[in-house]
Formats: C-alpha cells, structure tokens, sequence
C-alpha cells in the first residue's frame, strides 16, 4: 500500500486537520525527505492553500485545531502545533497551544521550521562578508590578540 493509501486508510479519507474531504493530498511535512506514513498527513485544500501562502490564512478555519492537536498521530500534531504557532496572536490559539503536549522528539521537529519565532527576532548569523551562515556551513574562528 502506498503512502497515500495509508493515509486515506488512517483518517477514513478525510482531511486530518479539520475533517473535510474535498480535494485531499498527500502532504509531506518539512523538512521530512523521505516520504513515508509517520511524517506525512492527508489534507484538503483548503488547509494546504493556507498552510503554504501564509498570506491566505484565515483563523476562523483552523478552529479544527481543538480536534486535530490530540491526534494519536504525531504527524498531525504536529502540523497543528506550526499552524497554532502560526496564529499565536489570537487568543484561543494562545490558549491551545498552553494546553497541547508534544513529545520532545516531535517538538523539536515541530519547530523545525521556524513558525514559533518572530521574523523580527530570527537571529542571522552572517560572515565577515555578510553573506547568511546556515547550519553546516564551515566557519574559521580568528581570535584577535
Ligand atoms: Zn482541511
């Protein structure tokens, strides 16, 4: 069975987020590689609209997220998790993410992403030169004496 297959298998075909079923896929949470059932979940249009065009983003929708942030699957919860992130300047999302409970595994993945910081406070490392510096990249260290 493939993935998708799973997937539908898991949720009864319906998206795992707010439990609709127009337009279903398949989507693979970042940064997740390797396509397989623990790091994918199934949602419908309307979630992965918004979920990729943070502009598109309407709270009323994400409601869904006082269902879908006890899911017995981590994948889901952890979708929840960056979108409740996401729309943390509201009150009741505020108030679910004080309720929910994330494994320390899943929690690290879950802020893998970076939706729990504020643009603002994002801290860029740069090189002398001013170019980003990412993680991995190889650094010499001068000490001035
Ligand atoms: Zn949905």
């Amino acid at each position: 069975m493939n993935v998708l297959n799973h997937l539908k298998k898991r949720s009864n075909t319906t998206c795992e987020l707010c439990s609709n079923n127009d337009s279903l896929s398949h989507y693979l949470i970042p940064p997740s590689l390797n396509e397989n059932v623990d790091n994918s979940v199934l949602i419908c249009k309307t979630c992965k609209d918004q979920i990729e065009e943070k502009q598109k983003m309407n709270p009323n929708h994400w409601r869904c997220f006082n269902d879908s942030m006890w899911s017995e699957y981590t994948a889901v919860k952890i979708m929840s998790w960056r979108m409740l992130q996401r729309l943390r300047n509201e009150g009741w999302s505020r108030d679910l993410l004080d309720m929910m409970y994330l494994e320390e595994e899943a929690l690290i993945l879950s802020r893998a992403t970076g939706e729990d910081e504020d643009e603002e406070h994002k801290v860029i490392h740069r090189d002398i030169n001013g170019v980003t510096l990412n993680s991995g990249d190889n650094v010499v260290l001068v000490k001035g004496l």
